[in-house]
């Protein structure tokens, strides 16, 4: 008997032909992404359902609690994994944020495209075909969502989209792919060493979370500025290895006093924040020390959302602190 699949379309490139200018714009539904993958019949049972047609910068929180129902449903139902398509831009936000609330051993897999459907080289169906193979072998279960697009695999919590339009923009910078598709099946290399538990499922409300950079000269303003506008939290991308000016530092020290959870990432696009390597009025030392959180190995973008879930859970700050702790390293 063939593995059921299931495949969740929400939108994105893939999904994309061109109008008269050239450009692409969203056209097609799940059974049209379906129609071209060669050699499906051979490999699973595959159902289909149209969650979106959205270009992905445009998904919401309950774009995904959709998208988190619909992977249950089928699972309930018999599918050995589920596959979802979506727009790479905010792909790896949305593999994130799934990978936090998934607690089925049954794998959830993201992909898209970097080249629209009708566009010479379109990988859209390669890199269905790949997710197809991916979701239905039992190597990959119990590792949550991974993303599959070039016919590498890739976990949820360290994937990124690298390039602006290379068809190999998908990387896990500083780890690399867990495993490869070669002729058609997975190759697995590596495991995670650690896996988490699910955590509760928010409701389908914004994201109340700032991410911002923190460049050479900036001296605080800005941290000031968006905490009048009522943040869940608020996350900076700092320079190294978690290092903001004395005054930002200041600013953010001032803002942790006042109730609001500060927490900061390498804006290196590689790598971690450390704890103890330096000692200076801004280093990641001090600013630990006044109550700014760490993300570890977590990009911007990806502390958002754990911070997004951990705070509509009702998580007191200590347990935040533990969990992004935990999740980061
Ligand atoms: N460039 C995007 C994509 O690859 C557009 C989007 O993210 O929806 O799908």
């Amino acid at each position: 008997m063939k593995p059921l699949v299931s495949v969740g379309a929400l939108g994105g490139t893939i999904a994309m032909t061109t109008t008269e200018t050239g450009a692409v714009t969203p056209a097609l539904d799940a059974e049209d992404l379906l129609a071209p993958v060669p050699g499906l019949d051979a490999l699973a049972e595959v159902t289909s359902r149209s969650l979106a047609n959205l270009p992905s910068p445009s998904i919401l929180p309950s774009h995904i609690l959709a998208a988190l129902d619909y992977a249950k449903e089928m699972v309930d139902g018999g599918a050995a994994g589920v596959v979802l398509t979506h727009g790479t831009d905010t792909l790896e936000e949305t593999a994130y944020f799934l990978d936090l609330l998934w607690d089925r051993e049954e794998p959830i897999v993201l992909t898209g495209a970097m080249r629209g459907a009708n566009l010479p080289g379109a990988d859209g169906p390669a890199n269905l075909l790949a997710a197809i193979a991916t979701a239905i072998d039992p190597a990959v279960r119990g590792m949550g969502t991974l993303v599959v697009l070039d016919d590498t695999i890739h976990l949820a919590r360290l994937v990124s989209k690298t390039h602006s339009t290379a068809v190999s923009a998908f990387q896990s910078p500083g780890w690399g792919p867990i495993g490869r598709i070669v002729e058609g099946r997975v190759r697995l290399m590596y495991k995670p060493a650690t896996t988490f538990p699910a955590l509760p499922v928010p409701g389908p409300h914004e994201i109340q979370i700032p991410v911002i950079q923190s460049p050479l000269g900036d001296e605080g303003r800005w941290a000031y500025g968006l905490a009048l506008t009522n943040p869940h939290a608020l996350v900076i991308e700092a320079s190294g290895v978690g290092h903001l000016s004395m005054r930002t530092a200041d600013a953010c020290e001032q803002l942790v006093t006042d109730g609001l959870l500060v927490a900061m990432v390498t804006r290196t696009g590689s790598g971690s924040t450390t704890e103890h390597s330096y000692a200076y009025p801004g280093s990641e030392e001090d600013l630990i020390a006044r109550g700014i959180i760490p993300g570890g190995f977590l990009t911007g973008r990806k502390l958002r959302i754990l911070l997004h879930i951990l705070t509509s859970a009702g998580m007191d700050r200590e347990e935040i602190i533990s969990e992004v702790h935990r999740r980061g390293q």
